[in-house]
C-alpha cells in the first residue's frame, strides 16, 4: 500500500460540488481508499486574477496503483468533471494533484513529485497541515513548519 497526498482545486460551476464529488470518486476507486480529507478552504487565484475564487482541499489516501496510474485516473476523473485546459492557472471545475506518494522523488515530463510548486502555496500547505501536523515531513523539502 502507498500512501499518498492530493491537492483538489476548482473554481467553476459550483467549486464545492466539484471538490466534494472528486472525493467521493477517489473512495469509490477499486484500488484507492481516501482516509483522510481537510475542510474545504476559500482562497484567492493565483495568476490571473479576473476569475472565481476558488474551493482547495487536501485529502490522504491508500493506494494500490503506482504513480503513473494514478495520474492517468485522476486526469480522467478531472475529464469527467468536464475540464478544459485553456490557460495555466486559469479557472477550471476540477484539479487533481499529487503532491507526495510515498518518500518518491519523480521528475519525469509528465510527473514531478513532489508538487514543486506545493511548498510555495498557502492553499496546498494549510490543508496539509489540517491533515498531518507540524513535524510533517515533505520529502525532499523538509519540515512542513519551515515553510508555513
Ligand atoms: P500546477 O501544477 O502549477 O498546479 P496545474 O495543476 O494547473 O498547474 P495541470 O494543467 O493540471 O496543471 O497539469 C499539467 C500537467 O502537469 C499534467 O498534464 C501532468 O502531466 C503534469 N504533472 C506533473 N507533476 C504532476 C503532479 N505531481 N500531479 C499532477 N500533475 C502533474
Ligand atoms: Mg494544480
Ligand atoms: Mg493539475
Amino acid at each position: 500500500m502507498n500512501t499518498v497526498y492530493i491537492a483538489l482545486g476548482s473554481n467553476q460551476n459550483n467549486p464545492v460540488y466539484h471538490v466534494e464529488k472528486g472525493i467521493r470518486q477517489i473512495n469509490h476507486l477499486s484500488q484507492t481508499k481516501v482516509l483522510k480529507k481537510s475542510s474545504l478552504y476559500t482562497t484567492k487565484p493565483i495568476g490571473p486574477q479576473n476569475q472565481p475564487d476558488f474551493i482547495n482541499a487536501v485529502i490522504k489516501v491508500s493506494t494500490n496503483n503506482n504513480p503513473v496510474e494514478l495520474l492517468d485516473i485522476l486526469q480522467e476523473i478531472e475529464q469527467q468533471h468536464n475540464r478544459k485546459r485553456v490557460k495555466r492557472w486559469g479557472p477550471r471545475t476540477l484539479d487533481l494533484d499529487i503532491l507526495i506518494f510515498n518518500e518518491l522523488e519523480i521528475n519525469e515530463d509528465r510527473l514531478t513529485i513532489p508538487h514543486p510548486e506545493m511548498i510555495k502555496r498557502d492553499f496546498v500547505l494549510i490543508p496539509l497541515l489540517e491533515i498531518t501536523h507540524y513535524d510533517f515531513f515533505i520529502p525532499k523539502y523538509g519540515k512542513i513548519k519551515k515553510f508555513l
